[in-house]
This record gives structure tokens, sequence and C-alpha cells, in this order.
């Protein structure tokens, strides 16, 4: 077994795995379970500073955006497609499979999203019915400023979606104090549980905008309105994945109890990204460094694959390459969750100081000291 040190899935935790083999009741008819569920849900929305109802789904974080975009499309609605990075640009494919006209607000790859620009931008362009925004966009680490960009948009009454699989409980997220009417995450991520579901937070400007429509949601399994009045009928549009469920309440039960978890990714971030810098390795981005991944460039003298395969064979610890644009360009430590730990990270560094030395990069410095060195 490697030690996974990815952006997503991350490591789970043992209480995690055992509650996901608890008991299982019938989820259909026992009322245990629904009071189980809004529970979970309530506790999923607290820990993300909202009072909006969260609602978890079954299937993977995949599905979370793709019921964003199914719920609140109609056909011909123009949607505003903010984006700097493969996340970003991949809303609009849902936008338009739902009928709806994507524009591209493009901004930089390199760096943090400008919110003055976008609010220049929006000035004269502000016609939208809902626009699309990642908080990390994990294929290059990109963070992007949500809490300025929510407001911005909120201004002009536009709703506001946005992506936080990989950022939320790494990087800070307050979902009623940065005007987010939607948001997506998962469970894979810095939740640190098996992939599998995805939760929402809806707004009531969502569940309004849902039910003005003049046309019906497109979808059933990604209907978000699908899901209304479930407590009160004691009904779930379908059978309720009980084990999975069970594994992400440990999951968010150990961030409940782990206060300092934010903090402490951010001081592993930070303490990286020195160390890597430090050593002569390039940081893939100019700006905008999300705590819960750090992506490097690949140096000239070797390769991605080189590097993934010997930190496997040699190491045990397992780093992720990246794809698109950026497929076979940088190597990206996943540092989220149960992964933004002390002992985790300086195996890391030090795997990757003697794997890169191997591969005839000259380092100016050894990752593992560098790291030390930096982490308070
Ligand atoms: C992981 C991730 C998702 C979900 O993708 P899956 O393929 O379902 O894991 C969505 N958005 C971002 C930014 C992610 O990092």
């Amino acid at each position: 077994m490697y030690k996974v040190m990815t952006p997503g899935p991350t490591q789970v935790k043992e209480n995690v795995r055992m509650a996901r083999s608890l008991v299982c009741t019938n989820p259909d008819l026992d009322e245990d379970f629904v009071e189980f569920y809004k529970d979970t849900c309530e506790l999923i929305s607290s820990l993300l500073g909202t009072k909006n109802e969260t609602l978890i789904l079954d299937g993977e974080g995949i599905l979370g955006l793709e019921a964003a975009c199914a719920s609140l499309t109609e056909p011909g609605d123009k949607v505003l497609i903010i984006e700097n990075g493969v996340y970003g640009e991949g809303f609009a494919d849902f936008v338009s499979m739902y009928g709806g006209v994507p524009e591209f607000y493009h901004a930089d790859r390199l760096n943090a999203i400008d919110p003055d620009a976008l609010s220049s931008y929006l000035k004269e362009h502000h016609d939208y019915k809902y626009a699309t925004v990642v908080h990390c966009d994990t294929p290059s680490g990109m963070l992007n400023p949500v809490e300025k960009i929510c407001p911005l948009l909120k201004e002009y009454g536009i709703l506001t979606v946005v992506d936080s699989v990989s950022g939320m409980f790494g990087n800070h997220m307050d979902v009623d104090k940065f005007q987010i009417d939607l948001l997506c995450g998962g469970s894979q991520k810095a939740v640190s549980a098996p992939p599998g579901l995805t939760f929402v937070t809806i707004s009531d400007a969502v569940k309004n905008a849902m039910h003005v429509r003049k046309t019906p949601i497109r979808s059933f399994y990604a209907s978000l309105l699908a899901f209304e009045g479930y407590y009160e009928k004691k009904w779930f549009p379908y059978t309720m994945p009980i084990s999975d469920i069970y594994g992400l309440r440990a999951a968010f039960d150990n961030i409940a109890s782990d206060p300092e978890l934010e903090e402490r990714t951010h001081r592993i971030a930070e303490a990286a990204r020195r160390a890597l810098t430090e050593a002569g390795l390039k940081l893939h981005l100019e700006s905008g460094f999300s705590d819960t991944v750090t992506v490097f460039d690949i140096p000239a003298e070797t390769t991605c694959d080189a590097i993934l395969s010997r930190m496997k064979k040699e190491h045990n610890i397992m780093l992720a390459g990246s794809f698109d644009d950026l497929s076979g360009k940088v190597i990206r430590i996943g540092h989220m969750g149960n992964n933004a730990n002390f002992e985790d990270m300086a195996a890391t560094m030090y795997a990757l100081s003697e794997t890169l030395t191997f591969l005839g990069v000259n380092l100016k410095g050894d990752l593992t000291g560098l790291f030390l060195k930096y982490y308070h």
C-alpha cells in the first residue's frame, strides 16, 4: 500500500473505514436514518458557516457540479463562467448540456482571479442568471478569492455557484459571509472519506430559482428539487447509500474535533512552498497558492513519469501528475485533510529530495531539512 499524498483522494482514517461497516438498516423506510441524514447535513452546514440547507447526493464530486447546472439552467439562460483552470472552464460543458448559454470570463492561468478586473468587466456585462467559479482549481493548485468574487456578483443579483471540492477545510470557507448561493463539495478531498459522495449547500435564492422555472429540470438524478420536502415526507428521491453516509459522518466528526486543521494545513503548505523554492524548484503558479496542494514544474533534467515512478517504487509514496494542458508538466503534492500532518509531509520531502537527486536534479538544499526549518 502506498502512502497516498495526492490532492484527492486523500488518506482515510480507520474510524471512517470502520463506520462504513456498521450494521445497515433500510434507509428508505427507517425514520432513524432520515434523522441521521438530516443531522449530518446540519453538521456540514455549520462547519461551512451557513444557515443554508445541505444535501448529500449519491455520486462523486462531479455530480454536485452537474446538479448545480442542471437545477439552475433553463434553455437560453446566460451563465457567466469565470475561469482560470481546468475545472473552471469545465462548468461551461454542463451549462451547454442543459441548454444554457455559457459566456466566458477568461483569466490568466498562473494568477488568482483579480477582483478589480472582474469588477470592471461586470460593469458592462452583468445580465447573467448565475455565475460559476472554482475556489481551488486542483490541476494547477489555483486558489481564487471567492470571498471577494461572490459579493461582486451578488451586487448585480447574479446567483453564485462555487466549486470548493478541493478547497474547503484547507482554505477557509464561510458560505454565508462569502455570499455563496450554491457550494459544491466532495467526500474524497480534505474531508478525507473515500470517493463516492458529493454535497451541496443551497440558499433560498437557489430554491426560489428552481421554483420559478418555466421548464422542468431536465434530469432526475441531478435535480436538487427532487430532494425538496424529503424530511417532512420521509422520502428520498432514490435509496441513499447508507454505508457511504456513515463513513462521511465519521469524517465530518473528525473535522469537527480538529479545530486546528485549517491552520495546520496552512503551515504545512507554507513550509512546503518555501522548501521547494529554496531548493531551486519552481512553483508552477505566480500567485494564488492553495494551501491544499503544492504544484511544481518538472525540472528539465527529468520527467513526470520518472519522478512519480521512483517515488512509488523506492519510497512507497504516491504523488500526482496533472492533466489537460498541464499533463506531464507538473507534480502535485496533496496535503489536505488527513494528508496535512507533519510526519507524512516530512517523509514526502525526504523521498522527493532523494528522488530528484537520483534523477540528476541538482537541488540547492535538502528538502527535508528545509521543510523542518520552515515548519513551525
Ligand atoms: C476532485 C474535484 C472535483 C470532483 O471530481 P471527481 O472526478 O468527481 O473527483 C470537482 N472539482 C474540483 C476542483 C476537484 O478538485
